[in-house]
Parts: C-alpha cells; sequence; structure tokens
C-alpha cells in the first residue's frame, strides 16, 4: 500500500507567490494529499488579523511558521526585496532545516493527524530550500510561479551571453531596445530586447546573475511546476521540458483550485456596490500588483492619459504604492491628485481590492495591469481586454505576449507617457477584435482546466507523481 503524502510547501513570502502556492495547496489537500503550507510568521499574523478563518479551509491542509529576520516595519515591497532575500538566507534556512527534519521523522508528534512529510514543494526562487530538503533525504520539487515564457528566458541568458546577443551594445541610453532578439527558442520573429528581463539592460547586473543561477538550479529539484497552460505556452513548455527532468504545466491555478483569499491586506469591498452602479464594460480597473511603485511624476503622466481616455476607474493605490524618495511639488496626497483629476464620480481609488472579483463584474471593460504573472492569468480567464504597463522581473515578457502573442490587450511597454496611455486604454476599450481574442482565450484556457484538459489532466499526474515520491522515501526508509 502507498504511504501517506504529505507535502510541506514553501513560497517565497511574498503576495503573487502566496496566492498562487495557496491555490496549488488548496488542490492537493482536495486530491487527498496532506499539505503544510509555510508562511513566515510576519505574513502569518498579518494573514490571521486579515482572515482569521482562511486557516480552517480543509482539514488536510494547514499553516505553519518560520521567521523571515526582519522587523515587522521593514519595507516588503520592492524597496526592501533584497533584505528579505538576504534576512531569510541567514534566518529562515536554520528554523526551515528544523522544522522539515522534525516533520519528516516518523516520530514527529508536533501535530497529530499529519503523515511524516514525504516531499517539498518550494518556490525556485529558494534554491536552499530545495538543497536542504535533498539533504535531509526529502525529495524536493521546485515552482517557479512566473510565466513558463520568463522561465525559458532567464534559462537562455548563458546562451543568449555566449552567442553574443547579450550584453546589449554599450551607449544609446535604452536605444535599440526595439530591435529583435535571436536565440530564445520559439520566440523568434517577436521577441525584442525590450521584452528580456529588465536586469539584462545593464551590464553585469548582479541580480540578472542570481535570477539566471536560480533558474538553472531548477533543474536539480525533481520536477518543475509551472503554474500556466499547454495551450498558452505550449512551445516554451517544449523548450523548457527539453532541459529539466520532468515539468508540470497545472495552471492556471487560480481557476483551477480557488481558495479564500490569501490576500494580506484588507480588501475593500466596498469598490464592489461602486462597480454595481456603472455601466456594462464601461470601467478600467487599474492595478500594478503588490510591489511595483511609482513616482509623482509618473502618477501625474499616466493619470492626465487616464482622465483623457474618458472611462470611469477603479485604482488600487496601495499604502506603500509611491517610490520612497519622489517629491509631490503641490503637497496633494495620490488620492487628493486622481480625485482633482478625475472627478469624485468618475475614479474610486481603494488600497486593495477583491481582484478576481473585480475581473469578474460586467462592469468592467478593461484592465490595466502590471502583467505580474498572477494577473495577467487573472485577467485572461475573465475574458477582460488587458492594458500592460510592465515593471520588471517576467513583466515585459509577459506583456509582450498579451501584445503580440495572444492578442487578447495591449502591450504600453515600460514607458509611460500620457498620449500613450490614452491611446492603449482606448484601444482595449473599443477594439472588437481585443475583445473577440480576449474571449476566445479565455474559453481556450476554461477547456485546459476542465476534466480532462490537459492541466487537469497534468496535475493528476503530479498528484501520482507526489504520491510516488512518498511511496519510495517510504521504502528507502527517509522517514
Ligand atoms: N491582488 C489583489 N488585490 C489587489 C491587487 C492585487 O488581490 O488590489 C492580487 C492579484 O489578484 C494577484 C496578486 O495580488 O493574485 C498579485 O500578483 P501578481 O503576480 O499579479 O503581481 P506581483 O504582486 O507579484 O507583482
Amino acid at each position: 500500500m502507498a504511504a501517506a503524502a504529505h507535502v510541506l510547501v514553501l513560497p517565497w513570502p511574498l503576495q503573487g507567490h502566496i496566492n498562487c502556492m495557496l491555490h496549488f495547496a488548496t488542490g492537493l489537500a482536495g486530491a487527498g494529499v496532506h499539505v503544510t503550507f509555510l508562511h513566515t510568521e510576519y505574513n502569518l499574523r498579518r494573514l490571521a488579523r486579515r482572515a482569521p478563518s482562511s486557516a480552517d479551509a480543509s482539514p488536510r491542509l494547514r499553516f505553519l511558521s518560520i521567521p523571515d529576520g526582519l522587523p515587522d516595519d521593514h519595507p516588503r515591497s520592492v524597496d526592501g526585496l533584497l533584505e528579505l532575500a538576504a534576512s531569510m538566507l541567514a534566518t529562515a534556512t536554520g528554523e526551515y532545516r528544523s522544522l522539515l527534519s522534525s516533520l519528516s521523522s516518523a516520530s514527529d508528534a508536533v501535530v497529530v493527524g499529519f503523515p511524516p512529510v514525504t516531499c517539498v514543494v518550494a518556490d525556485g526562487l529558494m534554491a536552499w530550500a530545495i538543497d536542504i530538503a535533498e539533504e535531509l533525504g526529502v525529495p524536493a520539487l521546485a515552482f517557479r510561479t512566473a510565466s513558463a515564457c520568463s522561465f525559458l528566458a532567464y534559462l537562455s541568458v548563458p546562451e543568449l551571453l555566449e552567442s553574443g546577443e547579450l550584453p546589449f551594445p554599450a551607449g544609446g541610453g535604452g536605444g535599440g531596445l526595439d530591435e529583435p532578439v535571436r536565440g530564445v527558442p520559439g520566440m523568434e520573429g517577436f521577441l525584442r530586447r525590450r521584452d528580456l528581463p529588465i536586469q539584462c539592460r545593464r551590464r553585469g547586473d548582479a541580480m540578472l546573475r542570481t535570477l539566471v543561477d536560480l533558474t538553472v538550479h531548477s533543474r536539480k529539484a525533481r520536477a518543475l511546476i509551472l503554474n500556466t497552460a499547454a495551450s498558452l505556452e505550449h512551445a516554451a513548455l517544449a523548450h523548457i521540458a527539453a532541459r529539466m527532468r520532468d515539468v508540470f504545466a497545472i495552471g492556471p491555478l487560480h481557476a483551477m483550485h480557488p481558495t479564500p483569499s490569501g490576500s494580506l491586506w484588507r480588501e475593500d469591498d466596498g469598490c464592489m456596490a461602486w462597480l454595481d452602479a456603472q455601466a456594462d464594460r464601461s470601467v478600467v480597473y487599474v492595478s500594478l500588483g503588490s510591489l511595483a511603485v511609482i513616482s509623482h511624476e509618473q502618477l501625474a503622466e499616466f493619470l492626465s492619459g487616464l482622465v483623457a481616455a474618458g472611462y470611469p476607474f477603479l485604482w488600487v493605490l496601495r499604502p506603500d504604492s509611491m517610490v520612497a524618495a519622489s517629491q509631490n511639488q503641490d503637497n496633494a496626497t495620490p488620492q487628493e491628485a486622481i480625485r482633482a483629476a478625475a472627478g469624485n464620480n468618475k475614479a474610486r481609488i481603494v488600497a486593495w481590492a477583491p481582484q478576481r472579483d473585480v475581473l469578474r463584474h460586467r462592469a468592467v471593460g478593461c484592465f490595466l495591469t502590471h502583467a505580474g504573472w498572477n494577473s495577467t492569468l487573472e485577467g485572461l480567464v475573465e475574458g477582460v481586454p488587458m492594458v500592460c504597463w510592465p515593471f520588471f522581473a517576467d513583466q515585459q515578457i509577459n506583456s509582450r505576449f498579451v501584445g503580440a502573442v495572444w492578442r487578447n490587450g495591449m502591450d504600453m511597454k515600460d514607458v509611460c507617457e500620457r498620449d500613450v496611455v490614452e491611446r492603449t486604454v482606448r484601444e482595449a476599450m473599443e477594439s472588437d477584435e481585443i475583445r473577440r481574442s480576449a474571449e476566445a482565450l479565455a474559453q481556450q484556457v476554461k477547456r485546459d482546466i476542465a476534466a480532462g484538459g490537459s492541466s487537469a489532466t497534468e496535475f493528476q499526474r503530479l498528484v501520482g507523481f507526489i504520491r510516488e515520491l512518498s511511496t519510495s522515501s517510504a521504502t528507502s526508509g527517509v522517514n
């Protein structure tokens, strides 16, 4: 008889990573696998304050935590990420090692009713979690929460360096970014320099090296899990599969395994009543995710383009949305500036929205997004036309896929100019062609996640793989 499978799921402690790994964990628990979801103490406290009941999602899913080593007031948006990574390495690794060692031992008495941990699924950005698990004899799988196309782009960086595609020619102040890139398999013909990870624009960027190393490291894991669907990223997945031990494309997870919200911020539901009062497909929903920050200059430029486009809008402006060092000339808060420019009736501002409900609302006509992968998938599943204003990580390449491959929206590139904002928002709101593509894409992805579809089938294969691992670790006496 197969040993009971128990997976320790460890997300990188940021909203986008937590959300999709939580959907994954819920799906596993639903398939009869025990799951321990490991938050940082800081995030678990935030979640408990915001939604105390989220811990009761399933009797097979429990939440534990380890410290991230930082004080609560440390910024955890894009400004504090390097410190977070360093602190996790210094503090969390030791805690994780002893927790895993205890949870994977048969004599574990930490929580009654859960079998020993038989497998770890760690965010691929936490290579140490994969290494430590294997050292302890617990098989580890890597989960990358970004798109397959961006994973492949990172994977291709060493060859791009070798072939001379990278680094970009010096000088030019960003010139040449629209030049094509050769050497990312399957993307010849539409990939431009500007679509590669933004660190490629800086010669010898240490962060690029780190991200490439982490991507290559995923090859060491027993398998790679991606939150995507074969019909969306077929070519990229095939090229990745050729270089990995095994690959599972099991998304979009939020649509396959819906969970109660895992929001770290309190969701402002009041915006739903505001949407109820708006006409069908009349509203632009603006959200730049959980990390991106903008300067007051960008806010002014973007705002004037958005107002000129002439549609009512719902804008998510987190308390930490503004670049800390950027100065506002006339002392108005961003909220005051937005209300003054748009008028109270045309603009609704929230600090955090119930995004999936918003995107599903009949009043939303277009999603102005930073093209984070979760947001991209959420907009895509609802068939909402998108305008993409990418900032970093996989956002540039996701934007390119939206604009040039899937054609369910417009790629505004990472330059924010009022005329461009006005024009692209109008086009996304009015174009029948974009809407038709967006709706067709949504239908296609819904087929992937329905019973018998590629993602649903891959998810079942993954559950089988995980059960198989638990049997082999039991027979090899690891536990
Ligand atoms: N999100 C939300 N409410 C908001 C803004 C964002 O619930 O007001 C969620 C969104 O649904 C998505 C996640 O936050 O699941 C953001 O992840 P994404 O990968 O899009 O971007 P990141 O925050 O990692 O840049």
